[in-house]
């Protein structure tokens, strides 16, 4: 097997799929490991994969600027987030002012990053799944709106390092990212196995939430169509 980066080390961020002009790279999931496989018989060995991986070159470290903390003044929306709703409250913020913005939303059975497609449709994205998604498409279309709007993505580490990396230095200064604080995500076959304990697949959820807000404070229950399943 030929992959872009050390195998077993590839973070899944997809920047190399995206790059790659003769489509010869597919990211393999498997429940331990993500690898960035390339199709020899495709490949032109041209290197840009190889350049916008970030665990072959790694970005520079920033150090912080300035520390803010806050949260969202709606009660409503506070409980419908995973933490405090600070990330709706900054995607509303961009899209009133004229922004794009693309982040993750559960249809379909997948986890995809998608653009938001208005102050309405935001609901939809809010709250964390602790699955990695699928930014398939999302850098090529987000690079071509970089050329006259200004975009905002919310995602993972990984998946904003990536972008980053994606995009280059062209129409950069258009590109905001907020990325979450985050210690791996496992891959959604995970919780394709663990649904299968209780005889549900994503396929035939429509809705799904990780994390459930009480009286009592948070808990990290998975509830499929709101039925809370017992571990
Ligand atoms: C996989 C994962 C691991 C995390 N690990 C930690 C941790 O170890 N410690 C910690 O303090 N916080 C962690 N967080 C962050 C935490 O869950 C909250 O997202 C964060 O505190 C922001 O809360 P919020 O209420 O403002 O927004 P939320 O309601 O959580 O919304 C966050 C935004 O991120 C997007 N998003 C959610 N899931 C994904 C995903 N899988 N891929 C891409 N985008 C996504 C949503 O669409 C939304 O725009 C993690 C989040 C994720 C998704």
């Amino acid at each position: 097997m030929t992959t872009v980066c050390k195998e077993n080390s590839c973070t899944g961020c997809m920047a190399c799929t995206a790059v790659c002009a003769k489509n010869a790279i597919s990211v393999e999931t498997a429940p331990e490991a993500y690898n960035a496989v390339i199709d020899t018989a495709l490949c032109v060995d041209c290197g840009a994969c190889r350049r916008v991986c970030q665990v072959d070159a790694p970005l520079p470290l920033l150090a912080p600027r300035q520390w803010l903390q806050g949260w969202t003044a709606d009660d409503a929306q506070r409980s419908r987030s995973a933490s405090g709703g600070a990330a709706y409250e900054i995607e509303k913020a961009f899209l009133q002012g004229g922004g794009h913005v693309w982040t993750c939303r559960f249809s379909d059975g997948g986890f995809r990053i998608e653009e938001v497609g208005g102050v309405d449709a935001l609901q939809a994205f809010a709250n964390s799944k602790y699955v990695k998604s699928d930014p398939s498409g999302a850098y090529a279309a987000i690079r071509e709106q970089l050329r006259t709007e200004r975009v905002l993505f919310v995602g993972l580490p990984c998946q904003a390092a990536g972008l980053k990396r994606y995009i280059g230095e062209k129409n950069a200064e258009r590109l905001y990212t907020a990325d979450l604080i985050c210690h791996g995500t496992p891959s959604p076959q995970m919780l394709e196995i663990f649904l299968q304990q209780y005889g549900r697949t994503l396929g035939d959820a429509s809705d799904i939430s990780f994390r459930t807000k009480t009286n009592a404070g948070i808990r990290y229950q998975v509830e499929v169509d709101s039925v809370p399943l017992e571990v």
